[in-house]
């Protein structure tokens, strides 16, 4: 059986941050610290960092007076900044900074007058966190139809910002729609949009040019997973969201002779691994990776805690510590 790993997969820049977070903070101040909600959607990061003594919470009530607080990459709304500030808590930020960017551009077109349009899906951290950090009316939309029923009169000035998890390609149709029914819009540029969910995404169509079947490692939870097994099965393509590699079924391969194995910018590589080693049990397994964009980003820490980073493992190990490659080529 080949097997095609995509490239870029895997732990994106915001995703390394937000667990070095945690763990630089385990570190520096001791357990527990507190997370409100899961520090990115992954069970296998979760269980690890609690398993260092992080604990996780979806409410800052259930955090003691004294506790370390980390908010999660996804971002939290304003109402949440001030009710952790009324508690004295001391809060360490882990949004990802360009989930900060997409409310700061919020913001600034709402200031300039404008009304403001989220795309984006309900009911997610990271969008619940955006309409919570715009002081203003703002309007969701999830579909181009939703755009259709925007009950605004075409000459209002509107400005749209966009979940970061959602690519180019993904957020186009919609973008388009608001553009045919208001002669007034302004948004960002494409260069803004998460470079991460769309090399992934750019990662995937390559893969399914090449691939008969097509594993998605991720949680469910996980947005940019879920698009990304979406634009696989759009491609043709059986694919398969996993959060493991004890989840494959023996007749998910039948007749496969190339299996494409791609991961969401939440999902550690371990887990990866965890999938190819989960083939090998149906067969003699001949791996390699797609050339793909190699990604250079890093985002830094919070300043107060560049002190500490001795115990960093989480991050790099679930990272690329663990290539798959390295075993097949010796690197
Ligand atoms: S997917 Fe993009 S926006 Fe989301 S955490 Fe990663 S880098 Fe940040």
């Amino acid at each position: 059986m080949r097997v095609i790993l995509a490239q870029p997969r895997g732990f994106c820049a915001g995703v390394v941050r937000a667990i070095e977070i945690v763990e630089r903070a385990l570190e520096k101040f001791g357990p527990p610290v507190y997370v409100r909600h899961e520090i990115v959607h992954n069970k296998w990061v979760v269980d690890a960092l609690k398993a260092r003594g992080a604990r996780f919470v979806e409410d800052l009530s259930e955090v003691p007076a004294d506790g370390v607080t980390i908010f999660s990459a996804h971002g939290v709304s304003k109402a949440v900044e001030n009710d952790a500030a009324a508690r004295g808590l001391h809060v360490l930020n882990a949004t990802c900074p360009l989930v900060s960017k997409v409310h700061t551009q919020g913001r600034h077109y709402l200031r300039n007058g404008r009304t403001m349009i989220l795309i984006g899906h309900a009911g997610h951290p990271e969008v619940e966190g955006t309409l919570g950090q715009i002081p203003g009316p703002v309007y969701l939309v999830q579909t181009e139809d939703d755009v259709e029923r925007l009950q605004l009169p075409a000459a209002t000035p509107v400005a749209y910002v966009t979940q970061t998890t959602l690519s180019v390609d993904d957020t186009r149709g919609i973008i388009a729609a608001l553009y045919r029914k208001f002669p007034d819009v302004v948004g960002p540029g494409t260069k803004d949009i998460c470079y991460a969910t769309q090399n992934r995404q750019t990662a995937l169509r390559e893969l399914s040019k090449l691939a008969d079947v097509i594993f998605v490692v991720g949680a469910t939870n996980s947005s940019n997973s879920n698009r990304l097994r979406e634009i696989g099965i759009e491609a043709g393509i059986p694919t398969h969201l996993i959060a493991s590699g004890a989840e494959i079924k023996a007749e998910w391969l039948g007749g496969a002779d190339t299996v494409g194995i791609t991961a969401g910018a939440s999902a550690p590589e371990v887990m990866v691994n965890d999938a190819i080693d989960a083939l090998r049990r149906f067969g003699p397994v001949e791996l390699s990776q797609l050339a793909g964009q190699e990604e250079q980003i890093e985002f830094r820490v919070p300043v107060e805690l560049l002190e500490v980073g001795n115990n960093i493992m989480i991050s790099k190990d679930g990272g690329r510590g663990h290539s798959p490659l390295a075993k097949v080529e010796g690197r």
